[in-house]
């Protein structure tokens, strides 16, 4: 038994500190064969908790050649022993049928599949340690289960409603923080701010938009606003049932999955992701609010859904969807924007931040 010394990059470091401090319970380790079998094959554990994506350690093949079981692997980032993991056992897959179940595709031009193709082909399972948590910018909104949990006791909301986002604020989502907040003791905002694609906002964009919303719109008081440190795997309907778990992990009661939720192009169905987290009910210790795109219309004059509004189909001119797409290219020229799709506060909140990560994450 040897201590075998592998430098990290980010992705990983965020991983194992995920991992470690029961973000993906019960996960405590990285997954061996077995378990990441399971999952990808019925999106459950072993045991039988629903789970539906691997949460696995990548090493390079050179990596795995030099292990030994018992093995102890120092993970090391930026000249800094960070944490380790017990080597129990190290195993490889066939990618292209496993990236099949999990994203529906083994087209590498989905960018969760494409990223999965880039990490090692060996992954190494054991119980995980970590030694420090990754200081950046953002560390103070970077809370751990224990402390959100902590800081729901202690406000006494007995009901939570998780939200997650990856999106400067528009009014589609104010309005679905609004029928959270009807429901709910409190509201926990959670924007993930792990590694993304490059295109994707910033977290100074993200976070500034939804301080201004929090701020000056809501009560504060009932809203904690949070971030998540794991990676986007835009794996759509498997995926919101990821999010779900991870937020029943942070302490909340209910989470809301809207329409494409963490999906990407057309991959999913709009609503896909309703359907399997429908299939998961009872059984995930969260309950799952399913909510319908919200757009703006000018007869109803407000945010409505389709479940609220008669118009789309006989008044389409007095319907306007408020696409993330159009939100974007609107905030990127700087210009006004129509303040029932964007608040003109937001869109100050975010003036002169830089808006788009420039390049793919790792
Ligand atoms: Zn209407």
């Amino acid at each position: 038994m040897s201590t075998v010394q592998i430098h990290i990059n980010r992705r990983q470091y965020l991983e194992l500190q995920n991992v470690a401090t029961g973000v993906f319970a019960p996960l405590c380790g990285f997954m061996n064969e077995s378990e990441f079998n399971s999952v990808v094959r019925t999106m459950r554990l072993p045991a039988g908790d629903p789970f539906p994506l691997p949460v696995v350690f990548d090493v390079t093949s050179d990596t795995a050649r030099r292990l030994r079981e018992g093995d102890r692997l120092a993970l090391v980032f930026e000249g800094t022993e960070v944490g380790e993991i017990e080597v129990n056992s190290w195993f490889t897959c066939d990618k292209g049928s496993a990236a099949e179940k999990v994203y529906g595709t083994s087209d590498a031009r989905h960018p969760g599949v494409a990223h999965f193709f880039e990490m090692g082909d060996w992954f190494v399972s054991g119980p995980a340690r970590l030694f420090r948590r990754l200081p950046f910018e953002f560390s103070d909104y970077d809370l751990t289960p224990a402390e959100s949990r902590a800081h729901f006791a202690c406000q006494g909301w007995k009901t939570v409603v998780g939200f997650q986002t990856r999106n400067v604020p528009h009014r589609a989502h104010e309005y679905l923080l609004r029928l959270a907040l009807e429901q709910a003791d409190g509201l926990f905002v959670q924007p993930l701010v792990g590694t993304k694609k490059r295109g994707d906002y910033t977290p100074q964009a993200i976070l500034g938009g939804y301080r201004a919303l929090i701020d000056h719109f809501l009560p504060s008081q009932r809203v904690l606003l949070g971030v998540l440190t794991t990676s986007m795997r835009y794996a759509g309907p498997r995926e919101a049932l990821f999010h779900a778990i991870i937020r029943r992990n942070f302490g909340c009661t209910h989470f809301v999955v809207g329409r494409d939720h963490a999906g990407v192009g057309e991959y999913y169905g709009k609503y896909e992701a309703h359907e399997l987290t429908r299939q998961f009910d009872g059984d995930l210790g969260i309950e799952i609010l399913r909510f319908f795109g919200p757009f703006f219309c000018a007869r109803c004059d407000g945010i409505v859904t389709e479940r609220t509004c008669p118009h789309a189909e006989d008044m389409p001119g007095a319907t306007k969807q408020i696409s993330g797409t159009d939100m974007r290219a609107l905030l990127q020229d700087g210009g006004p924007c129509p303040p029932e799709l964007m608040r003109p506060e937001i869109v100050d909140a975010v003036r002169g931040v830089p808006l788009f990560i420039d390049e793919d994450g790792e």
